[in-house]
């Protein structure tokens, strides 16, 4: 099943690597073949290199829109080669084998997404490319098909297996899938005038091995990464070491980084997740003092969490981090002395992300129902303070409203009802998932509360705080357990019909209450 390549098709929109690939094929006595453009670059390397238009006896034409759409070509990619018949018309009409197709398609998403025409969009839709991978992708069983540059390699030394034929054929129907998926998108999109915020497809590609299992131990599960400028995230973070993610591991990591993204381009911030929230956030003049603080709000909880933080991960960071046990650690990058330093814990995941994905970005998120998807633009929604509107007697200090703001950050990444008390840039008390706000409120307090005495403080951090909550209060009730708790300034988005009854009762307990307009529902 290992096969030599004797004629090798090259036509690629991206040049990178085609002349070391090339210069290598020639030098096994490889025959080259190669369109227009690829040609040239090929003989100005120096490469014998027989020219496409030679090999069908037609020239290129219609602006490159006919170039290999020729049976002599196709002929030569989808003949059985030890089928008598097939090989009978291939000597009957003089078409030669090829046995490599080095193709990569025309930059339709890059053409787009930079915002082209019309016209400079429909030129860039590929088709004699994909009918050469299609057709090479089918005949695997003869001929390789190469559609990425990383995959050189693989056919270098003029020889390829079956083994990796199979692979890129995978690979290559996966892309021509995209490929025309983001066709399609574009048409249903951007040409017929919606709105939908993404023109990119929301194409999934498997990427990586079956998870070792899914939710639970019965259920199967694979990480899929999305397609073109969606896969920015969780999915393409760079694991330095650890034994291999679960599919809860990934969905934590995702909601620890989705949150710390929001803290970019702020002061050090470390956050840590339980079971997709966040149970300590907080910023810091350090990374170790806004992990410790982060880790002071519940440290209950903190034990087997992941964390996330917004900074290069540092020696100390991780020394302290290696005080309990930790799941994953997602950071941007992390230094050579905090590699080291995680390396003698097997069982700890370091991921890195390079630069952190920013909060504000588009796409698409979909979440699964019995039957199909619900697709959204993801929640990119954030407030500035031109939006906010102080509806109390009372305005908020300047710390009440920092800490309003940060808490209110929070709570976008809890789940729904969420109520999130902070002070002083940490989280004091985080209530999420409860089917009623005032239990969130009594909750998150509750939380508060048991974390004071577990320390030794005086009183809990919640005295004196600001209090965030994802959606409207719909009744006083939830305000009132959070003056009991000792909150002094909320932050909410308004608009529910009693919201009358809810400032009074704010202003009455001498609250400064804020409206944000924007509601973080995250269910
Ligand atoms: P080159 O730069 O070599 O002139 O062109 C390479 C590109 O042409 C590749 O992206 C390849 O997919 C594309 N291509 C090859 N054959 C055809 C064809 O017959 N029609 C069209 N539209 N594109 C082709």
């Amino acid at each position: 099943t290992t096969l030599p390549i004797r004629r090798a098709l090259l036509s690629v929109s991206d040049k990178s690597g085609i002349v070391e690939l090339a210069t290598a094929l020639a030098a096994n006595g490889v025959d080259l073949i190669s369109t227009g453009g690829t040609a040239k670059t090929l003989r100005d390397a120096g490469l014998p290199v027989r020219d496409i238009s030679d090999v069908t006896g037609f020239p290129e034409m219609m602006d490159g829109r006919v170039k290999t759409l020729h049976p002599k070509v196709h002929g030569g990619l989808l003949a059985v080669r030890d089928d008598a018949a097939h090989a009978a018309s291939m000597e009957e009409h003089g078409i030669g084998a090829i046995d490599l197709v080095v193709v990569n398609l025309y930059p339709f998403q890059q053409t787009v997404a930079k915002g082209a025409g019309r016209d400079e969009v429909v030129e860039n839709i590929d088709i004699g490319g994909p009918s050469m991978v299609r057709s090479a992708a089918k005949n695997h069983a003869y001929v390789a098909i190469v559609t990425d540059p990383a995959d050189y390699p693989l056919v270098i030394s003029g020889e390829t297996t079956l083994a990796d034929r199979k692979r890129l054929a995978a690979k290559a129907f996966a892309l021509t899938a995209e490929y025309d998926a983001a066709i399609a998108s574009w048409f249903a999109f951007a040409d017929q005038g919606l709105t939908f915020p993404d023109t990119l497809p929301f194409v999934l590609k498997r990427a990586g091995p079956e998870l070792r299992y899914g939710e639970n131990p019965h259920q199967h599960a694979a990480f899929y990464a999305a397609a073109g400028t969606q896969a920015r995230g969780i999915g393409q973070a760079r694991q330095v070491q650890g034994k291999a993610l679960s599919y809860n591991n990934y969905n934590d990591a995702d909601a620890a980084l989705e949150l710390v993204s929001e803290f970019r381009d702020g002061d050090p911030a470390c956050v840590i997740v339980k079971h997709a929230n966040p149970c300590g956030v907080a910023t810091g003049a350090t990374l170790t003092e806004a992990y410790r603080a982060a880790f002071a709000c519940d440290t209950v909880s903190a034990f087997g969490g992941i964390i996330a933080v917004n900074r290069p991960l540092d020696r100390a960071t991780a020394e302290a981090i290696t005080g309990i046990f930790t799941e994953v650690v997602v950071a941007p990058d992390a230094d050579e002395e905090a590699i080291a330093l995680f390396a003698a814990k097997k069982n700890l995941r370091l991921l890195l992300t390079g630069e952190l994905p920013d909060p504000a970005r588009a796409g698409l998120t979909a979440k699964t129902i019995a039957g199909g998807w619900l697709v959204q633009s993801r929640d990119a929604g954030r407030i500035g303070l031109s939006d906010l509107k102080v509806v109390t007697q009372r305005q908020p200090t300047e710390q009440e409203l920092a800490d309003c703001l940060f808490a209110w950050t929070v709570a976008k990444h809890v789940k729904s009802n969420a109520i999130v008390y902070a002070k002083d840039g940490a989280t004091a008390g985080v209530g999420a998932g409860q089917m009623n706000r005032l239990e969130s409120a009594r909750i998150a307090a509750w939380k508060a509360k048991d974390a004071a005495d577990k320390a030794g403080w005086d009183a809990p951090r919640t005295i004196g705080s600001a209090v965030a909550s994802d959606a409207f209060f719909p009744f006083a009730d939830g305000l009132l357990a959070a003056v009991e708790a000792g909150a002094t300034a909320v932050i909410q988005p308004g608009g529910s019909i009693r919201d009358a009854d809810v400032i009074a009762a704010a202003d009455e307990a001498g609250l400064a209450m804020i409206f944000t307009g924007m509601r973080h529902f995250r269910h």
